[in-house]
């Protein structure tokens, strides 16, 4: 596949092995990783006690105008170059330091398949990173300077090593990635962001959005997996993108958690106190106000979504009312 990139829906039939061409992600190759660290601010059933293993990859498939980390997403020089061995001790240091699973994220991590399967195969085949390895890895632990206790018992099944794989992803996939990410994937942490208009072309430049993506989360159910969703709420998208995409979920998937998030921030080309500011994005130049955010909780409610615990958890854990 990767001699004729189709990783994703822009399928542009690149050989990414030879480099000489390059598709929308910009890569060839080699795959690029930002930091990786205990994540202790996700949803409460990934982070646990001990954090989500979070390896975070650098550039993206689609171009949202609003991303928050649109340092990792748009500079795909960013960190640095990793191979599978790296991956895999990486994935090995922190499930051994107690992460309750490894979060592959980016960026977008569709785009490095090729070397997140490798990881994989390696760290099933009783992988144990070289003492240059580890030191090596060190270098983009972003949380190197903490000490964690090994706790080798935790990340071993009947004698071998074992971490849940949580897929963290944009899911503008292909359908012959999703085969493949069926096989090695544990739990899957899509992100629907844009409902079935035109908003995911004027604000990501991502064509076929809505029906990639609702394809890809309705073969979730087909297949029996275990996932939740997230969905950002965006300053005047409530109507056409987050009604929509609520209403689907609740048509098609409405047993799934549902995370309703508010904490979009103007950030990247919609940031009006920044050089890369875009005047065609004023309209998502700000903050959801309460009233949007209060609206779209009340339609989830209404649509019956399991979205309150993960939604409303921190709020309720710091024993602040949730805004209705
Ligand atoms: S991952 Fe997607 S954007 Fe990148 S080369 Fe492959 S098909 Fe194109």
């Amino acid at each position: 596949m990767l001699a004729h990139c189709n990783f994703c829906p822009w399928d542009c039939r690149v050989d990414r092995i030879k480099g000489s061409k390059l598709g929308a992600c910009k890569l060839a190759a080699g795959s690029r990783v930002s930091s990786y660290f205990h994540h202790t601010g996700e949803e409460l059933f990934y982070r646990g006690t001990q954090g989500s293993g979070t390896i975070f990859f650098t550039s993206c498939n689609m171009r949202c105008a609003f991303c928050q980390n649109g340092d990792i997403s748009t500079d795909k020089d960013n960190g640095e170059e990793t191979d599978p061995r790296t991956l895999a001790t990486m994935a090995w240091i922190l499930r051994r330091e107690g992460c309750h699973n490894i979060n592959w994220v980016g960026g977008e991590v569709i785009i490095h398949l090729h070397a997140i399967v490798d990881a994989i195969a390696l760290l099933g085949r009783e992988f144990a990173p070289t003492r240059e390895e580890l030191k090596g890895a060190r270098r983009t632990k972003a949380d190197r300077f903490f000490a964690f206790d090994e706790r080798v018992d935790a990340a071993t099944y009947d004698g071998v090593f074992n971490a849940p794989m949580l897929w963290n992803s944009n899911f503008f996939i292909t359908l012959e990635s999703m085969k493949i990410l069926r096989l090695i994937t544990d739990v899957w942490l899509p992100d629907f962001k844009f409902g079935p208009g035109r908003c995911a072309m004027s604000l990501a430049k991502t064509p076929w959005y809505w029906e990639t993506v609702t394809r890809n989360i309705a073969l979730l159910t087909d297949w029996g997996e275990n996932f939740s969703i997230r969905h950002l709420v965006m300053p005047s998208h409530v109507a056409c993108c987050t009604y929509p995409v609520l209403e689907w979920i609740a048509e098609q998937v409405p047993s799934a958690p549902v995370n309703v998030m508010a904490q979009f921030r103007p950030d990247n080309f919609c940031d009006p106190a920044t050089d890369k500011y875009r005047d065609r994005y004023a309209e998502i130049a700000r903050s959801p106000t309460g009233t949007e955010l209060a609206n779209c909780w009340r339609r989830a409610r209404e649509l019956g979504l399991n979205f309150e615990a993960t939604t409303f958890e921190r709020r309720q854990q710091f024993g602040i009312t949730a805004m209705m």
